[in-house]
């Protein structure tokens, strides 16, 4: 075997290995909550990590992954395109860029306002597909919530968003989606989401999404009912420290 070939190998041993440990965790989450394991999806966060590691989720079982950049995510898509994936785009998005992400996203789970929601729905329009937009909420503290680069509508925003995406040409609401505060508990925080979330299902009953839990608190999210965790360093390692 080739020098490269082993590497791969170990490579696909090492995400393997991590991936069953994320997947138990998840598991042991729904247990200890009393809930179906089949009632969370797993999209592993790539970002940082190249289109070979892709492939190999996929190989892994993975169907869906999730990137924060836009120019990242599209190099990425394009050399994958023969895989059958779903695109989650979780990270904060320019509005000149929203039209592009329609190209390749089936899930854009960062929308934050309304201006998004226009430029989304063009994008949508001009690729002649839907969308599955989660509004992204803030659960930082309001004096914490500006400059904090996690992005995310302040709470009392949440449902009126919900209802320009409910009636957004080629968009479909899915639910919420937050990142908890960083270096606190995340349950309280959690469980704001949670609430809102039972309020956006009231915009549109399928909105039953509730995107929440990263690789240092999954199981605080499936506790008060996450239906998806994002979880990127947990499965692929830890990504390079960049400023
Ligand atoms: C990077 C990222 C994740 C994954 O974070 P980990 O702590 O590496 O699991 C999840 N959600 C968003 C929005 C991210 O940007």
């Amino acid at each position: 075997m080739s020098r490269a070939g082993s590497r791969d190998d170990a490579r696909a041993q090492q995400l393997a290995t991590n991936l069953s440990r994320v997947r138990e965790r998840i598991a042991g989450a729904c247990a200890a909550a009393g809930r179906d394991p089949g009632e969370v999806t797993l999209t592993v966060v790539t970002k940082f990590f190249p289109s070979s590691d892709v492939r190999i989720l996929a190989d892994l079982g993975v169907h869906h992954v999730g990137e924060n950049r836009h120019q990242e995510a599209v190099e990425k898509w394009e050399e994958t395109r023969d895989l059958p994936l779903t695109w989650h785009f979780v990270g904060t998005l320019q509005t000149n860029k929203a039209a592009a992400v329609a190209a390749y996203a089936d899930v854009v789970e960062s929308v934050d306002r309304r201006k998004l929601v226009t430029a989304l729905s063009k994008g949508a329009h001009a690729h002649d597909t839907t969308i599955d937009v989660l509004v992204q909420v803030s659960l930082d503290p309001p004096d914490r919530r500006a400059g904090s680069g996690r992005g995310g509508a302040p709470p009392v925003d949440v449902v009126p968003l919900a209802e320009l995406v409910a009636a957004a040409d080629g968009l479909r609401l899915g639910g919420v989606m937050a990142v908890a505060p960083p270096d606190e508990d995340p349950a309280p925080a959690f469980a704001t989401l949670a609430e809102l979330a039972r309020e956006v299902r009231t915009v549109e009953p399928r909105a039953t999404a509730i995107s929440a839990g990263m690789s240092a608190d999954l199981e605080a999210a499936i506790e008060v009912g996450a239906t998806h965790v994002r979880v990127g360093s947990a499965v692929l390692g830890e990504r390079p420290q960049i400023k």
